[in-house]
């Protein structure tokens, strides 16, 4: 055991503040005239929000607690959406005591809800949009279809709310662009169907699902903009678009700096278990069933390579991150593994089950950006 001294050394998730701002302005250029609110659920490290904010960025929030943090760094609550769409009522009482204006929903309890707690208040009928398989699926759960949208938006009518917009979320990582096709036109047929009650829409919200690059390729983000703009220019009169990227946004710009605490073979299949996993900060692995492959690279970098299925540090066997990972051949306990493309839901997901720690969060700038580091990493 040469390698003692490696041991104390806490995980760390180190985030590079010129990749988000690169993803940032890539994203903006792929997308013309759609306003970009960042959705800080998948990493709400202040300084990532104060770059974004400083970009002209502007945010979407699902909690009371996520607009504080917005407000700490002088985000205007005007610019801010809700686009959780069932909200705790004191949420939205805050929330619009703030000055948050736009809401989304998908229920008549939700109406009922911002009627008392955010009078008045502009609304944004989520529709249902799970018909492709994402990368990390994330739908399923919010969202009607049209017909039921034009009867909630007369609903909120009703209650003195406001019909504003209509939302839709294609499902995390969509590596398909043609995916937001199917819900803008779910969205054209709720803007006919509104036009002819009178009631006019002025935003349309393209959500979030855009990829970040793991191992192996995404299309180019101009694909999207290509389909997005085309599907736009068919509505049947026009309105703004906004979008909610989280993942697209910061998932590249983050590298998990780990220590392997230990290496073991079992049934002829060779483990190494690092000191991050499912639950401390790779819930991902468990969400997408081991199917996420972070680029992966560990400190030795032997010319002999061998398969490790790679693991975390508790006594759960859900734990896993990823099976069949190349790794040098004599990796041990003390050497440092990186895995890239973890600046999004990861240390947001860490709890400290069975008592390890979650990785602390450091923001660096002026690092050259690694445009070509595939053949350094495998996976
Ligand atoms: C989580 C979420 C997003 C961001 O999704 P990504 O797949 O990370 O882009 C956007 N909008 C809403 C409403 C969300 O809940």
């Amino acid at each position: 055991m040469d390698r003692l001294d490696a041991f104390p050394t806490p995980p760390e998730l180190v985030i590079d503040l010129d990749r988000v701002a690169a993803a940032y302005r890539e994203f903006i250029s792929a997308l013309p005239g759609v306003a970009v609110h960042y959705a800080m659920k998948c990493n709400p490290h202040p300084e990532i929000l104060g770059l974004l904010h400083a970009l002209g960025g502007r945010f979407e929030i699902a909690s009371a607690a996520e607009l504080d943090a917005l407000l700490a760094i002088g985000a205007d609550p005007a610019q801010v959406l809700s686009s959780n769409p069932v909200k705790p009522l004191p949420h939205i009482a805050r929330q619009h005591a703030a000055g948050v204006w736009r809401y989304s929903f998908d229920s008549e309890d939700e109406l009922d809800k911002l009627a008392v707690a955010a009078p008045g208040a502009a609304v944004v009928v989520r529709l249902a949009a799970h018909q492709i398989r994402s990368g990390v699926p994330s739908e399923g759960k919010f969202g009607v279809d049209a017909d039921h949208a034009v009867t909630l938006m007369l609903a909120a009518r009703e209650r003195g709310l406001r019909p504003y917009g209509a939302a839709f979320h294609v499902g995390s990582q969509m590596l398909l662009p043609h995916a937001w096709r199917a819900p803008l036109r779910a969205v054209g047929y709720l803007m006919s169907k509104l036009a002819a009650e009178d009631v006019f829409l002025q935003m349309v919200n393209l959500g979030g699902g855009f990829p970040a690059r793991y191992t192996g390729k995404i299309p180019p983000m101009a694909d999207y903009g290509a389909v997005i703009g085309a599907a736009l220019a068919d509505l049947p009169y026009p309105v703004a678009a906004v979008c909610e990227p989280g993942r697209a946004l910061v998932a590249e710009a983050g590298t998990l700096h780990t220590t392997v605490i230990g290496t073991a073979v079992r049934g002829g299949r060779r483990w190494a278990h690092l000191d991050v996993g499912a639950f401390n900060g790779l819930m991902e692995s468990l969400e997408t069933g081991n199917e996420l492959r972070f680029p992966v690279a560990d400190s030795r970098a032997g010319a002999a390579r061998d398969r490790f299925h790679l693991t975390g540090p508790t006594c759960d066997s859900q734990d896993t991150i990823m099976f069949d990972v190349e790794l040098s051949a004599d990796l041990r306990a003390g050497d440092r593994v990186t895995l890239g493309g973890t600046g999004a839901y990861t240390t947001v997901y860490a709890s400290r089950f069975n008592g390890f720690d979650a990785p602390m969060i450091r923001c660096v700038t002026g690092v050259a950006i690694e445009t070509s580091d595939d053949a350094a990493y495998c996976g």
